[in-house]
């Protein structure tokens, strides 16, 4: 039909767990809001395996590739089935190089810091410490090795990603974290790049930080950071930590993007210790709602799904227990619903 030709797919996973409960609610503000997607659904996790032999089916990864977009709902990857986890996987196959993780401080949630954190860290997830190279311990059991490894080309999309975020956002200022005064070679080469891209945004300030100091700033004045990129070891660190400060994983997204596809997602875990009860928070998988309406160019629908969000926080309407509420995953839903 005509009305369905102008609406864009995006694919979804429904996922374990949780999951399938938090993407009901998620799609249920989405459809409220009207903003003109259409959802194709694969599986992938333990869903699939039940359903279809594979974690990972190939209709899945096809459905991925033709959408570019992806909201997804934590997976669980059982031990012994082939990799060690799929949202790795995933990042692999598609060269998700991104992995952006906002941190907010919302109304009415337990943080230590209730209103002065807005952040986002930009993580580099293609190289550095975690590329499994050169992993290697000596047949005695007494040393261990492990190859870094840091290139141009990485360092300089990712980078180039933090600026970019920078200006769609209207944020003004980049810090660079590093090591480079001990890790000449690799955080060196990843600072020296930085300076460089940093040379073509002379609108967005840039400033330079050493990775143990900027956990300490982040810690005593977190009001000081705006975006945050930094190599892979570092930023999967510095934004758990930045989750931290905001009250934990119940609030926070994180989107993984790359050249050709962009999955958006939930940080925390399939929660099996509450799966089925329908109490599960929906709002990490939301808040990667709002950055995916970014990411697809509608800013003004992240920016009022996340005003609803906040507005649903204040007036501690129908939430859930996790938030020290009365509500449901879905009486959650519907209050955030009823304000976009
Ligand atoms: P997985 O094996 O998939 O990582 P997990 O149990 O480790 O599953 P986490 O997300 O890490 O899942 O959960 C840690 C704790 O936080 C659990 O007690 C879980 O119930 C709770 N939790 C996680 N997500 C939510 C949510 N959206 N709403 C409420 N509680 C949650
Ligand atoms: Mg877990």
């Amino acid at each position: 039909t005509p009305t369905n030709a102008a609406k864009q797919t995006i694919t979804v996973i429904r996922g374990d767990g949780i999951g399938p409960e938090i993407m009901d609610a998620a799609l249920y503000v989405l459809d409220a809001m009207d903003v003109g997607l259409q959802y194709e659904e694969a599986d992938a996790g333990m869903v699939a395996l039940e359903k279809h032999g594979e974690l990972l089916p190939a209709a899945t990864m096809d459905s991925i590739r033709r959408n570019r977009i992806a909201l997804k709902s934590p997976l669980t990857t059982p031990v012994g089935e082939g990799f060690s986890s799929i949202n790795v996987e995933l990042r692999k196959r598609f060269d998700l190089y991104a992995n952006v993780r906002p941190a907010k401080s919302f109304p009415n949630t337990k943080s230590r810091f209730p209103e002065d954190v807005d952040l986002i860290t930009v993580r580099e997830n293609t190289e550095g410490a975690y590329i499994g190279e050169g992993q290697m311990t000596s047949e005695d059991g007494q040393i261990a090795t492990l190859t870094q490894k840091v290139t141009r080309k990485g360092s300089e999309r990712i980078v180039r990603y933090a600026f970019d975020l920078a200006r769609s956002t209207g944020r003004k200022k980049v810090t660079v974290v590093h090591k480079a005064n001990i890790l000449k070679s690799t955080s060196g080469l990843f600072l020296k790049v930085a300076r460089e891209v940093a040379a073509q945004y002379p609108e967005i300030e840039c400033n330079e930080m050493i990775v143990d100091n900027t956990c300490m700033q982040l810690v005593m004045r977190p009001e000081q950071f705006d975006i945050i990129v930094t190599t892979n070891l570092f930023g999967d660190i510095i934004s758990d930590l930045c989750a931290g400060l905001v009250g934990g994983l119940g609030l926070a997204p994180g989107a993984n993007i790359g050249a050709d596809a962009a999955i958006f997602e939930a940080v925390h875990g399939s929660a099996p210790d509450i799966a089925g009860k329908g109490i599960a928070n929906p709002c990490a998988l939301l808040l990667a709602v709002g950055q995916m309406l970014d990411h697809l160019g509608k800013p003004a629908d992240a920016t009022r799904l996340r005003a609803a969000i906040v507005a649903t926080l204040e007036a501690k309407d129908a939430l859930t227990p996790d938030l020290g509420g009365q509500g449901n995953t879905m009486s959650f839903a519907k209050a955030i619903a009823s304000r976009v």
